[in-house]
């Protein structure tokens, strides 16, 4: 099963990879050999993307992942590179989640930019009801940690890159699927000097294309959207406070908003600015309010401040903010014969309460076990029995996601001051009475489903 096409130097990079791998993948014009090979296909590279791809290499499983845009080059020399130390994007990632990097011994790597969260606050502005939870009353190691995407990303590439089960093409964008008896065939535009297309086989396909997936339309699945009519505004701030691993969730009637810690860029503690003064921020506004969030720097520290209080003291300056129109997006089906759709091309969720991505990474960890257990009977892995026991086997901890996610949109945006009383008393009873927050602490971390 070993890839023989991929070079093992770290520095050796996803262009090189694509370039590499128009030629081999011209040899796999064989289907019967790919069959035999139990190749998986991933449609799209994006963090659900790679993650799989790992996850499958560490099962001993070969794949050949597809990607539509260039990566960039990227090697260990490159990984202190960035434009500013405010303005990053951030990941909040679930203890489930680091467990699964730590199964699969990612976390070494991704550790030294992970952020500690020890402590999660909850409150409403203008309310009396807030609730806590922390690490040594739920008797854990921490809530989760906050990542940096763009640290993310260039560690899940780099590994992906390092991995001989997996090949990547990127600059390649799939526009047809056919499926036959015994396996898959895409065919995808691929751009690299000459725009050609170029056709692959596979036993089972794993789209992770995101939320407007092209893999989806064309194996014609539905979707059901819900249009929250908001806009995540995302950015970092420094505080004159240090942040002491502490996320605090906000509900103010300009919409919630979660200030997560961060650590230093360098993760090392030897910046030229103090650790621990870093916080990424999810604020989310109607529709239409964004832009004067995005351009006034003042405008938008003043108005966090308002809507904060000092709990985290001074907001003292923010990094560049990015807009995310907010719609919940479903596929009514998530395996269609030898296909299976996964991450945001599945479920695009709120961000409100930080999910989406950890839920993918549950997802993908189920579907690379199931998997597993499959190659050792001998048998095929793009079996629609499996796929669809999979499907199964994932509706719980979706559903419930879903709708968590959903409950605190609506719960806390609701203007009702009947249902506002009755969401504070929610909150103190949530913070006073046993046996809830362990409950709650575990959903959150991922721990359950
Ligand atoms: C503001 C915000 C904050 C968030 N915060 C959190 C958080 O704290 N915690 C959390 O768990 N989740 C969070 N999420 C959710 C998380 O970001 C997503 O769940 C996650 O990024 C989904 O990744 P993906 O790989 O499925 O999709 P994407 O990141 O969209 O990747 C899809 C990939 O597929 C490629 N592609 C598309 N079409 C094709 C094609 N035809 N052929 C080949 N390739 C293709 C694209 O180029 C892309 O690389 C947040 C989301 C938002 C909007």
């Amino acid at each position: 099963m070993q890839n023989s096409n991929v070079n093992n130097d770290p520095t050796y990079s996803a262009a090189q990879a694509a370039h590499h791998n128009k030629t081999k993948q011209v040899d796999q014009q064989t289907p019967k050999a790919k069959l035999t090979e139990q190749q998986v296909l991933i449609v799209g590279g994006g963090h659900v993307g790679l993650s799989f791809a790992l996850l499958l290499a560490h099962h001993g499983i070969a794949s050949t992942l597809l990607e539509k845009n260039r990566y960039p080059e990227i090697g260990p020399e490159n990984d202190r590179t960035r434009s500013h130390y405010l303005d990053s994007r951030n990941t909040a990632l679930s203890r489930r989640t680091v467990q699964i990097y730590q199964e699969i011994g990612l976390w070494p790597e991704l550790q030294s930019h992970a952020c500690r969260i020890d402590a999660v606050q909850i409150s409403e502005q203008g309310s009396f009801g807030k609730a806590q939870l922390n690490k040594a009353e739920e008797q854990v190691e921490s809530f989760g940690q906050v990542m940096e995407n763009a640290w993310l990303g260039r560690k899940l590439l780099l590994a992906v890159q390092n991995q001989p089960l997996i090949t990547i093409i990127d600059n390649a964008e799939v526009i047809t699927i056919n499926q036959q008896t015994d396996g898959v065939t895409v065919t995808f535009n691929y751009y690299d000097g000459e725009e050609g297309e170029q056709q692959l086989q596979g036993s089972v396909l794993v789209a992770c294309d995101g939320r407007d997936s092209n893999v989806r339309q064309l194996l014609n699945i539905g979707i059901s959207t819900y249009d929250y009519q908001q806009t995540a505004i995302v950015g970092v701030v420094e505080t004159d406070q240090p942040h002491n691993h502490v996320a605090i969730e906000r509900f103010s009637p300009a919409g919630p908003l979660a200030v997560l810690p961060l650590t230093d860029p360098e993760g090392d503690g030897n910046d030229d600015y103090q650790t621990g003064f870093r916080r990424s921020v999810v604020w989310v506004c109607p529709n239409g309010e964004e832009q004067q969030y995005l351009e006034d720097d003042a405008h938008f520290l003043a108005t966090l401040q308002q809507a904060f209080g000092t709990r985290a003291g001074t907001f003292t300056a923010a990094g560049r903010r990015g807009a995310y129109p907010l719609t919940r997006v479903l596929a009514q089906s998530q395996v269609d014969g030898r296909c299976v759709i996964m991450g945001n091309a599945a479920h695009t969720l709120h961000p409100v309460a930080g999910q989406g991505f950890n839920l993918c990474m549950r997802d993908a960890h189920v579907l690379a076990q199931m998997m597993s257990a499959q190659v050792l009977k001998g048998a095929d892995l793009g079996d629609s029995q499996l796929l669809k026991r999979y499907e199964k086997a994932r509706q719980t901890d979706q559903k419930r996601v879903i709708r968590f996610c959903d409950a605190v949109v609506h719960g806390f945006t609701h203007p009702n001051p009947v249902i506002k009383l009755a969401r504070n008393v929610a909150l103190v009873a949530f913070d006073k009475l046993p046996n809830i927050k362990p409950l709650i602490a575990n959903y959150a971390m991922g721990l359950k489903s």
